[in-house]
């Protein structure tokens, strides 16, 4: 077929080859990026819908508006205002079909071929994906423990001038790293002073364990004067209630606003109005904290049980930092008393042993760091962790 010239820039992933592999009987798969489907609230979700039916059927079941369901849009502001984005107006946020669509929107509003993004390195694959579909070239600002490291991401402002940054400040998704507070407020005060934008992507900062990551960018904005104007934000009800409800949102300047709303017209009209509407009961119902108290304790204890076992069974062939929310464990193969060095040969072997992971490489979107691997802890309860780990060790 005569396929458009865009899609020489992406390929199939790495992951999604070997997530093919994860079919096998008996795997333990710490491959995935997703919540665990035994802890979904189902009784809240089953209450919420059928509210959603009996009170408004016409608007859960109609074409609805492209910005989204307004009862949603009020409920996601108040739930943002909850965690010190106070200021957040329902008209100041779109609903979007999960928070890849915000992604895309951004994309496809502001990328154009050989347009520069700065992202971390390591990012969410496919946002490296989906900005390349739209052309753009990417360029990698490394991390540390506390996040980007905001001298080399100023010097890549200044020397690239990208359309934008994109951030996953709060458990990043492979890094499992949190910006710090005064990284936080330089990241503003850079968006300001080169005039660029800032796209905070936050999925997981709901899912902290024994304490609360530092406020987002977006709280923080109303701090440093002007950053608002710079700064974007997306949301999902995806790890902290379902992914299949597809809902997440967008927050941003009102005009890149209009123009991801004019976009989105074209591309799905609108988020599905039963699933929104859905949502906006049970944020109405007040189940969200009881939620996250669960989810929070349960990815706790399974976050702590990966530590412990990678310590005692993988000893110094592997070094992590153990995460503080989130999903993920980001690990780096040492290769200490000649044991396997490279994430994705282990990665082979390990299914072989019965177990998956991600190798981290292929979240890079430039110089790969091949020792990396991506271990979720989310979907495993406390003993196939172990078994996991276990087996994960037989492999090395
Ligand atoms: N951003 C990040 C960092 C993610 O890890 C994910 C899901 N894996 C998403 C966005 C997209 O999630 P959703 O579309 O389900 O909201």
């Amino acid at each position: 077929m005569p396929f458009a010239d865009r899609l020489n820039n992406v390929e199939t992933s790495a992951i999604r080859e070997l997530f093919k592999l994860l079919g096998k009987p008996g795997i333990i798969s710490f491959a995935g990026g997703f919540p665990d489907s035994a802890m979904f609230d189902v009784e809240g979700i089953r209450e919420a819908s059928q509210l959603a039916l009996s009170q408004d059927p016409g608007s859960a079941l109609q074409y609805g508006a492209t910005e989204g369901y307004n009862p949603l849009r009020e409920q996601i502001a108040s739930f943002m205002a909850h965690k010190g984005a106070a200021d957040v107006k329902p008209e100041g946020l779109i609903v979007t079909t999960g928070s890849q669509q915000a992604l895309d929107l951004l994309g496809k509003t502001m990328i154009g071929p050989g347009d520069k993004v700065i992202v971390e390195g390591p990012t969410f694959l496919a946002t490296i994906q989906c900005f390349r579909l739209y052309g753009a070239e990417i360029i990698s600002a490394p991390i540390d423990a506390d996040g980007v490291r905001t001298d080399v991401l100023e010097a890549l402002i200044a020397e690239h001038k990208p359309k934008f940054v994109y951030l996953i400040p709060t458990f990043g998704n492979p890094s499992g790293a949190t910006l710090s507070m005064a990284r936080r407020k330089k990241v503003l005060e850079l968006a300001v002073q080169y005039q660029t934008l800032v796209m905070e992507d936050d999925p997981y900062g709901d899912l902290y364990f024994d304490e609360a990551p530092p406020p987002s960018l977006l709280a923080l904005s109303a701090g440093v004067p002007g950053s608002r104007q710079w700064l974007a934000h997306c949301g999902s009800l995806s790890k902290v209630l379902s992914p299949g409800l597809r809902v997440g949102w967008m927050i941003g300047p009102e005009e890149l606003l209009a123009k991801a709303t004019m976009c989105k017209q074209f591309s799905d009209a609108h988020t599905s109005t039963f699933a929104q509407a859905t949502a906006a009961q049970y944020l109405k119902a007040g189940r969200m904290p009881g939620t996250l108290a669960k989810v929070r304790q349960v990815y706790a204890e399974r976050a702590r049980t990966m530590g412990r076992a990678l310590k005692k069974e993988l000893g110094d062939a592997i070094t992590f930092t153990q995460p503080g929310g989130g999903l993920f464990f980001w690990a780096s193969l040492t290769g200490a008393h000649g044991k396997v060095d490279d994430g994705a040969v282990l990665a082979k072997r390990a299914i072989e042993k019965g177990v998956a992971f991600v190798p981290g490489a292929p979240f890079y979107a430039a110089n790969p760091d091949h020792s990396t691997l991506r271990l979720s802890f989310a979907t495993a309860d406390v003993a196939k962790i172990e078994e996991g780990v276990a087996r994960l060790a037989a492999a090395l």
